[in-house]
């Protein structure tokens, strides 16, 4: 079968020839993989910025955004059949005995650092013809969801923040009457991130460098949210318009905005941090007013990395709400569909647009 090999050593990218898996044990799922899609993480990787292969080996297989049929199942699995389409975890626990967070089907939040995780840590990924994995790792989606599926994995990092946010948030005995999102970022994460925030009913803006028009603002106006492009505003203007920030959903990677966002968050607001920032050389600023704003306007600053089982059901099931409340949003978020063997200019990220996906089905 065919796959898309890293070789970190030899800094080497390319489609190579694996044998195709086989079913072993009673839980295992065999998948034929329909789509894998390419985010940030796949260009780094495949810029060797990180990346590990499986123990004994000198590559792994890319992708970890992924949407297959089952095409076979082992003989305990009782609830999946061939046809049913599935979507895959992308971390897997870690075997440390005393960590609490994986022992509690929570390995999102691993404290050991010695998880896997397909296509980016210890464990293959998903741009393969067929994947075999166990049933524990798989969430069932629905049919309807069929052209959409593969934006599951990117909507589960929006459905844990807001899930983590609103914990946190719950420590105020009174809702917002109108609460304000603003979220940094046009791309795939960042606009699932304001379905999210406008499902959640808050009144939501995002920020993001392309001035008017582009696709990422007309899926913005899609969905009932503003759009202000940097390029034209700047944070404090951006910030006077809005008036109130209740929270921020960062998906951008760009710490000194970031930052200069954070000075303008509303007294009991959330920051939430999704993107790992690129280097970047930061203006100096006071360290001493930002932790002076965060003690008297009681604020939080929340990170998130990857997900765990309930993200995936929640995600699931918001895609399909979103599919129906806002027709075509989602559809046009996935600007390229390339055959597998196209994939290296998407992974390379030489083919712009808001979410390529390999299709290899
Ligand atoms: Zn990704
Ligand atoms: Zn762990």
């Amino acid at each position: 079968m065919r796959a898309v090999g890293v070789y970190p050593q030899q800094r080497e990218v390319r489609l190579i020839e694996r044998v195709e898996p086989g079913i072993h044990g009673a839980t295992d799922v065999k998948i034929r993989m329909l789509e894998v899609g390419v985010c940030g993480t796949d260009k780094e990787l495949c810029a060797f910025v990180y990346g590990t292969p499986p123990a004994g080996s000198d590559h792994f297989i890319l992708g970890h955004e992924s949407l297959g049929e089952v095409s076979q199942v082992g003989s305990a699995v009782e609830d999946l059949k061939p046809g049913d389409l599935v979507v895959g975890s992308v971390r897997l626990p870690c075997p440390d005995a005393a960590c609490q967070a994986c022992r509690s089907h929570t390995q999102d939040f691993c404290s050991t650092g010695n998880y896997r995780e397909h296509g980016i840590r210890s464990l293959d990924g998903y741009m393969a013809d067929f994947v075999v994995e166990d049933r524990a790792w798989l969430h069932i989606v629905p049919r309807s969801l069929r052209d959409v599926g593969v934006l599951v994995e990117p909507l589960t990092i929006a459905e844990k923040g807001f899930h983590e946010a609103a914990r946190v948030q719950s420590r105020l005995p009174w809702k917002p009457s109108c609460p304000k999102a603003l979220v940094l970022g046009a791309g795939a994460v960042g606009l699932l991130g304001a379905m999210k925030a406008t499902l959640e009913g808050f009144d939501t803006c995002i920020y993001s460098l392309q001035p008017e028009p582009n696709p990422s603002a007309a899926i913005a106006k899609a969905i009932g949210a503003t759009y202000i492009s940097s390029q034209e505003v700047a944070v404090d203007e951006m910030a006077a318009h809005l008036v109130h920030i209740d929270l921020v959903y960062e998906a951008l990677g760009a710490a000194q905005l970031a930052f200069d966002v954070l000075k303008r968050l509303a007294p009991n607001g959330i920051f939430i941090f999704t993107g790992v920032p690129r280097a970047e050389s930061l203006e100096p600023f006071d360290t001493a007013a930002i932790v002076t704003n965060l003690v008297l306007k009681n604020q939080a600053i929340l990170g998130i990395v990857n997900s765990g089982r309930q993200a995936f059901t929640n995600a699931i099931r918001d895609l399909g709400i979103f599919h129906t409340r806002w027709p075509g949003a989602l559809e046009s978020m996935i600007t390229g569909r390339f055959p597998m063997e196209e994939f290296l200019d998407p992974v390379m990220g030489r083919t712009g647009g808001i979410k390529n996906v390999i299709r290899i089905g």
